[in-house]
C-alpha cells in the first residue's frame, strides 16, 4: 500500500465516553467482521475476560480496516484502541507513538473530563493531528455546543469541523472514516533505507509463543527474514507476518507506514523490549528509532504464593505477564511470615489490582499481596541516599536522618455541588491546594498530595463522595521531607512483616487503631483469644482482641444430613487455602489489602 493511502490512528478518551464502542462501530462499518461475527459481541477489542467484566480497557489493541472512501479510493486505517485509565498511560504513550493522528472522543453529555485532557495532552507531545470527536449525541442530555466550547476554551483545539456522532446508534460513522481520511497526515517512510520497526508491544501466546506489534518505519519485514533487536543484538528468523483484521491473518510483509504483527519463534521473553528497534541482521540500520521512556513503578507490594510450591509457577506467570505489559516491574523478594515471592512494581493501585486477578485467574495462583507502599528515599545519618521499596526493610530509625516522600499533583474535575466534599478530602489527605477554576458548572481542582494518601483508596472515596462524578488524573510531583513513621502489626505478640506500613506521625495512631479494628472484623475466631496490636517502635499505639471461638463449625448439622455436613466442611477447607499461618493465627489473604483501606 503506498503511504498516502495509510491512515495510523488512536482513539483517545475519557473512560467510559465510547471508545471500545466506536472502535466496534468502525470495524463494523469497514466490513472486517460480518454483522453475524459481530452479533451478540460488545467491544470486539476488549478480548481480554477482565476488560468485559469491568468494562474497561486495559491492553492497547489494534486492527486493521480497509475503507472505500468518498474519493474513490480504498485506504488502510489501522487503528489503535487505548487505555482510558490513568494507571495506564504507559500503554497509552505507546500507542500514541506508532501513530500520526488521534480521534478525541468526548462524550457530549459529560464534557471534558480529567483524563480527557491528560490523554489530548499526550496526542499533542505525540505530534499528533487531532480529530475532535463528539459522541452520544442520541442523548436527551447531549450539549454537542456546549461541549465544543468547552474543548476549545480547555484544550484550546478547533472544533469547527468536530464530528458529531452517536457509536451507539451508528449515526454519522462515515463522517469519522472521511475525517480519518481527509484531516489526519499520511505517514513517511522509506521502502529502500534499511529496516527499522517499532516494537510497539509484545505478548505471549500459548500457541504462537511470543507476538511482538510493530509499526514499520522505513524498509519491510518479511517471512524468514533475519531480524535483529537493536537493544540486545539478539537475532531471530521470522516466522509469521501478518496483520489484525480484527482476527489474525498472515501477510507476506510489512512496508513503510503499516502496523502489524510478526513471530519469530522468541521464547526469552528478555529479547522483546518494548519501545526497541527491529531492524535486517545483514543490512542493519545505524541508528534505532527514539523508543520510549521507561515507565516508573510507583506503588510496590510484595505477591506471595499462598502454597509454597507454587513459587516457580508464580516466577513462570510473572514473566509472561511482564511480556504482556512492560510498565509492570518484580524482583524476587522474601519475608519472614511469607516466604519466597516477589516484590512487584505498578503505575498505580488499579494496575495492582489487575495484575493480581489476571494472576489468579489467567494463571490460577493463590496469592497474597501485602500492603501497597510508594518508594520512600531514606536519607541516612551517613550521608548516603536509600530508595525503599518495602517498609518491612526500613532500618532502625536512629541511622535515619530523615525520610523523603514522593508527591503527586492532581487534577480533579467536579460538578459544583460536591466540590465541598472533595476539598474536604483532599485535606484529610494531607492536600495543598494549587489552583481552583471553573469550567462551566464544573470545578477543576489542582492539588498537591502526597502518594502515599492515595496509593490505599482515594480513588475509591473520591467516587463515593461525589456519587460518582468527579474525574482523576495525576502527575508525580517529586519528593519532601516528611515527618514518617513506620507502623509495625503484631498478632498474638509477633509482627506480621506483611502488614506493616508507612504513615504520618499526625496520622499513625487513627490508622493504627483502624487496622486492628479491621482486623478484628476481617480474621475469624479461632480456638483461643487472638491480641492484635499496632506498634510504633515498641510502643503499642493501639489494641484489639478477637474472642475465642469454642463450637465444632459442623455441629449445628445435627448428624443426620451427612452431604451438608461434608460440603460445610470442604467449604472450610477451602477457607483454609485461602488462609496464611501466623504463628498459630490464621489469616485471610483477603484481610492483607482490606486491613489497609482508610475511611
Ligand atoms: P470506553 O470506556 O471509552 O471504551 O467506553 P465504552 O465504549 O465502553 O462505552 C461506555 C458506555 O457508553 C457503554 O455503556 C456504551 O454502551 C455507552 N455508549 C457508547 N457510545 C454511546 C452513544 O453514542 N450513545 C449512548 N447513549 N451510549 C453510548
Ligand atoms: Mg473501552
Amino acid at each position: 500500500t503506498p503511504l498516502s493511502r495509510i491512515r495510523n490512528f488512536s482513539i483517545v478518551a475519557h473512560i467510559d465516553h465510547g471508545k471500545s464502542t466506536l472502535a466496534d462501530r468502525l470495524i463494523q462499518a469497514t466490513g472486517a467482521l460480518s454483522e453475524r461475527e459481530m452479533a451478540g459481541k460488545e467491544q470486539v477489542l476488549d478480548n481480554m475476560e477482565l476488560e468485559k467484566e469491568r468494562g474497561i480497557t486495559i491492553k492497547a489493541q489494534t486492527v486493521r480496516l480497509d475503507y472505500k472512501a468518498k474519493d474513490g479510493e480504498t485506504y488502510v486505517l489501522n487503528l489503535m484502541d487505548t487505555p482510558g485509565h490513568v494507571d495506564f498511560a504507559y500503554e497509552v504513550s505507546r500507542s500514541l507513538a506508532a501513530c500520526e493522528g488521534s480521534l478525541l472522543v468526548v462524550d457530549a453529555s459529560q464534557g471534558v473530563e480529567a483524563q480527557t485532557l491528560a490523554n489530548v495532552y499526550q496526542a499533542i507531545d505525540a505530534g499528533h493531528e487531532i480529530v475532535p470527536v463528539l459522541n452520544k449525541i442520541d442523548l436527551p442530555a447531549a450539549e454537542p455546543e456546549r461541549v465544543k466550547q468547552q474543548i476549545e476554551d480547555v484544550i484550546g483545539l478547533d472544533t469547527s469541523d468536530a464530528v458529531e456522532i452517536s457509536a451507539k446508534t451508528g449515526l454519522n460513522i462515515e463522517g469519522v472514516l472521511e475525517a480519518i481520511v481527509a484531516r489526519l497526515p499520511a505517514p513517511e517512510g522509506d521502502a529502500a533505507a534499511p529496516t527499522k520497526a517499532l516494537l510497539v508491544d509484545s505478548w505471549y501466546d500459548p500457541y504462537l509463543g511470543v507476538i511482538i506489534l510493530v509499526r514499520i518505519k522505513d524498509g519491510h519485514l518479511r517471512r524468514g527474514q533475519r531480524i535483529r533487536m537493536m537493544s540486545t543484538g539478539t537475532v531471530h528468523t521470522i516466522d509469521q507476518v501478518g496483520v489484525f483484521r480484527p482476527k489474525m491473518q498472515s501477510v507476506e510483509s510489512l512496508g513503510p507506514g503499516e502496523m502489524g504483527y510478526i513471530t519469530a519463534a522468541i521464547k526469552t521473553v528478555a529479547d522483546t523490549n518494548v519501545g526497541d528497534t527491529i531492524t535486517d541482521d545483514r543490512t542493519p540500520a545505524a541508528e534505532p528509532l527514539a523508543g520510549f521512556k521507561p515507565s516508573i513503578p510507583v506503588v510496590w507490594c510484595g505477591l506471595y504464593p499462598v502454597d509454597a510450591d507454587d513459587f516457580e509457577k508464580l516466577r513462570d506467570s510473572l514473566s509472561k505477564l511482564r511480556l504482556n505489559d512492560a510498565s509492570f516491574h518484580y524482583e524476587p523478594e522474601t519475608s519472614a511470615a511469607l516466604g519466597f515471592g516477589f516484590r512487584c512494581g505498578f503505575l498505580g493501585l488499579l494496575h495492582l489490582e489487575i495484575i493480581q486477578e489476571r494472576l489468579s485467574r489467567e494463571f490460577d495462583l493463590d496469592l497474597i499481596a501485602t500492603a501497597p507502599s510508594v518508594v520512600y528515599k531514606l536519607h541516612m545519618n551517613d550521608g548516603s541516599v536509600q530508595d525503599m521499596h518495602n517498609p518491612a526493610d526500613m532500618p532502625d530509625v536512629v541511622r535515619i536522618a530523615h525520610i523523603e516522600e514522593p508527591w503527586i499533583k492532581a487534577t480533579i474535575f467536579v460538578p459544583d455541588d460536591y466540590l465541598g466534599n472533595i476539598l474536604a478530602l483532599c485535606t484529610e489527605r494531607r492536600g495543598r491546594q494549587a489552583d481552583l477554576t471553573y469550567v462551566g458548572s464544573r470545578a477543576m481542582a489542582v492539588y498537591r498530595l502526597p502518594l502515599n494518601e492515595v496509593v490505599f483508596d482515594f480513588y475509591d472515596r473520591l467516587k463515593s463522595v461525589s456519587r460518582g462524578y468527579a474525574s482523576f488524573d495525576y502527575n508525580m510531583d517529586g519528593y519532601e521531607e516528611s515527618d514518617l513513621v513506620k507502623i509495625s502489626i503484631l498478632v498474638n505478640g509477633d509482627p506480621v512483616d506483611a502488614l506493616s506500613f508507612m504513615a504520618h506521625r499526625s496520622q499513625a495512631e487513627k490508622r493504627g487503631r483502624q487496622i486492628c479494628e479491621r482486623l478484628k472484623e476481617l480474621i475469624p475466631k479461632q480456638l483461643f483469644k487472638i491480641a492484635i496490636q499496632a506498634a510504633i517502635g515498641s510502643r503499642v499505639i493501639a489494641r484489639e482482641t478477637i474472642g475465642a471461638l469454642s463450637k465444632d463449625v459442623t455441629a449445628k448439622c445435627y448428624g443426620g444430613d451427612i452431604s451438608r455436613k461434608r460440603k460445610l466442611l470442604e467449604k472450610q477447607k477451602e477457607g483454609k487455602k485461602r488462609m496464611r499461618q501466623f504463628g498459630k493465627v490464621e489469616i485471610p489473604q483477603s484481610a492483607f489489602i482490606a486491613a489497609l483501606k482508610m475511611d
